[in-house]
């Protein structure tokens, strides 16, 4: 028994998390560990379960598992960390929190130290010093792991779309060989399907790079230079003019007499526009209306994009950032004028984009200019107050999807806004 104990104490001595407590602390620790096995393949706890024990792996190895929903109703199981020898799972139960944040399962037989939570919390109260200690390393430890579950995720990702990338292009070379006629004349309405299966295909590569961009902002790095919004603005809005005479939409766009200029990366803040001023094109029924207007706002670059379109419930409004999500009322549109293709990336994009810049980006319902449709708006800092050495921005950290404009608390209730 006692030179069980002297095992124990060897592993919560290397642990990281008690690094600096004194040996009496230690001992105290000790005290309240359990043994226990588990083969492998067994489950030691699920997502979602109440926390009891806290885990030190002795021996063997433990996979930390999480479920994945890319879109509702679609789950993915993956592994995000494993855990090996004088390291630690279950840390929520020291934190007292409510629920597991992952699943944990032994890949290999392992041996593990069980501290019962609750024990172990009001030890750290007794001893408030050690409590602090401990805590501190908690924190890091949880935040290495979120770091490591965003890194899981971004490599999955840039793997899976690349892997996809390489065949599709393959095949859109190929149907472009035989519409193009290479291989023998095509009566036209072959051609006609082929020329068809290439746009979907082009649409589908598109979300592949929408998936890739969006692990690329998650590395939080962008490279600016100093450019002219007003010219980005301008060429985003020609480049779509045409489709919005194709709706018989009227596209009005409104420029400063003066160039703005920003730091800025020029190719993503034009992604930036055609994925405001498309919405606004494509969720506005034939015959309406769309303003995309520039200016300056106590010295700081604003850009608004107004539609007479559908517009955006209130209970849509918090989430239309969110990727892959999409209104109900564009989900559910069985409106010939409205076009429902889109997968819910478009927004998401822009948010990390605009923030990356370190700027602001929400959503309005009804836009207050037409009282109905949506009104989008960004800002970003103004060249002048930002360091024009820099050729990077750091991305800031997640702000709330939605800011809202400095309308009246009335004109917010209106719109089912808290203030
Ligand atoms: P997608 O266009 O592929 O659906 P987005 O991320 O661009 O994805 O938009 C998310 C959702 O926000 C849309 O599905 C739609 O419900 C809503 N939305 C965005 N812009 C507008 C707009 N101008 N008018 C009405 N709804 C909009």
């Amino acid at each position: 028994m006692g030179r069980r104990r002297d095992s124990i104490a060897e592993v919560v001595k290397k642990m990281h998390l008690f690094d600096g407590l004194s040996d009496e602390q230690l001992a105290r620790i000790v005290a309240l560990c359990r043994e226990s096995t588990y083969a492998s393949g067994r489950t030691i706890f699920s997502e979602g379960s109440v926390p009891k024990d806290f885990y030190i792996v002795k021996k063997g190895k433990v996979a930390l598992d999480a479920n994945f929903s890319a879109r509702p109703g679609s789950w993915k199981r993956g592994t995000v960390d494993i855990i090996t020898e004088n390291q630690a799972v279950g840390w929520s139960a020291i934190a007292g929190s409510r629920n597991m944040t992952l699943s944990a399962r032994a890949i290999e037989d392992s041996h593990l130290l069980a501290i019962d939570g609750a024990s172990f919390r009001a030890l750290m109260e007794e001893d408030s010093a050690m409590g602090y200690h401990v805590l501190q390393r908690v924190v890091l430890m949880a935040a290495s792991r979120l770091q490591g579950t965003k890194e899981t995720l971004a490599r999955i990702l840039s793997v899976a779309s690349h892997d996809l990338r390489a065949p599709l292009n393959a095949v859109q070379s190929y149907l472009s060989v035989l519409a193009g006629g290479f291989f023998g004349e095509v009566p036209d309405r072959q051609k006609e399907v082929l020329i068809r299966c290439n746009e979907r295909l082009s649409e589908f590569s598109e979300l592949i790079d929408n998936i890739l961009d969006i692990t690329r902002f998650e590395e939080g790095r962008l490279p600016v230079e100093p450019m002219s919004l007003s010219d980005t603005v301008r060429d985003a809005v020609e480049m779509l003019r045409p489709l919005a005479a194709r709706r018989g939409i009227v596209l009005d766009l409104r420029l400063p007499p003066d160039s703005v200029q920003v730091l800025g990366a020029p190719a993503r803040l034009k992604q930036v526009m055609s994925n405001l001023v498309g919405n606004a094109i494509k969720f506005t029924p034939l015959g309406g209306e769309a303003q995309v207007r520039l200016r300056l706002e106590d010295g700081q670059p604003r850009v608004e994009v107004a539609d007479t379109g559908i517009g955006i419930s209130s209970q849509d409004l918090p989430r239309v950032f969110d990727e892959f999500y999409r209104g109900e009322a564009v989900e559910a549109s069985d409106d010939p004028e409205i076009d429902t293709k889109g997968v819910g990336l478009g927004l998401s994009i822009c948010r990390k984009i605009v923030e990356a810049h370190g700027g602001r980006i929400w959503a309005e319902s009804p836009c207050p200019d037409f009282n109905k449709g949506s009104l989008s708006v960004f800002t970003l800092p103004h060249m002048s107050r930002v360091d024009g050495e820099r050729t990077s921005v750091l991305a800031r950290p997640g702000r709330p999807s939605i800011q809202r404009a400095g309308g009246s608390p009335r004109r917010q209730r209106r719109r089912g806004q808290a203030p």
